[in-house]
């Protein structure tokens, strides 16, 4: 059975949707970490996404439709989607593949998305991310495991995050009509904990 899991950037989404699939035993598939990996691996598919990521746009549908029907494929346990259906053409294509089971909506203010994102640091080794005030590493600026240097992706820059809250509030949050009763509205501004309580208790699932 899948589910996705949608709000606006650093809204918490990955975090929640990890919870959740280890509760639920199935995969925590983030589309933005499948393309971030494939940009990575300097591929010529690699290469191309760069163009588009790096400004904070949307990756062309022909190649997230592609890594989508390749991750169902791979994973007929059940998905929480991360990061994926972004817009009403994308939201087509997965209905037209699989079900939905429910929606979940991690409701965050603009200002508090952009000050959780222009915190944020990742590893260049490992992927880890962290964040200066709530979630900073032992050592400032030096991954806890790998210790090499943590940076700011480049989307995570003012200029991209005003283009990625942009589109989201445009292109993504018209979803939650498309999934209509399926969308569960949950506060997304408080802590780890308390999101995902609320979220537990909404699909009626223990907390231990
Ligand atoms: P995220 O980590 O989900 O914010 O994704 C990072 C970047 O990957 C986005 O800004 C887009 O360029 C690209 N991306 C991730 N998921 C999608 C998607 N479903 N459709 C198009 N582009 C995507």
């Amino acid at each position: 059975m899948n589910y996705i899991i949608i709000g606006p950037q650093a809204s918490g989404k990955g975090t929640q949707a990890n919870l959740l699939a280890e509760k639920l035993r199935i995969k925590h598939i983030s589309t933005g970490d499948i393309l971030r990996a494939e940009k990575k691996s300097g591929s010529k598919l690699g290469n191309k996404l760069k163009a588009y990521m790096e400004k904070g746009l949307l990756v062309p549908d022909k190649i997230i439709d592609e890594v989508v029907d390749k991750v169902l494929k791979d994973n007929p346990g059940g998905i929480i989607f991360d990061g994926y259906p972004r817009d009403e053409e994308q939201a087509k294509h997965l209905d037209k593949i699989t079900k939905i089971k429910k929606v979940i909506f991690l409701e965050v203010p603009d200002d508090v998305s952009i000050s959780r994102i222009s915190g944020r640091r990742i590893c260049t080794k490992c992927g880890k991310d962290y964040h200066i005030i709530f979630k900073p590493s032992k050592k400032e600026g030096i991954c806890d495991d790998c210790n090499v240097k943590l940076i700011q992706r480049a989307d995570d820059k003012p200029e991209a995050i005003k283009v990625r809250l942009a589109t989201y509030h445009k292109q993504t949050e018209p979803l939650l009509e498309h999934y209509d009763k399926k969308v569960m509205r949950i506060n997304g501004d408080q802590s780890i904990q308390g999101v995902k309580e609320d979220i537990f208790e909404k699909l009626k699932l223990k907390l231990k």
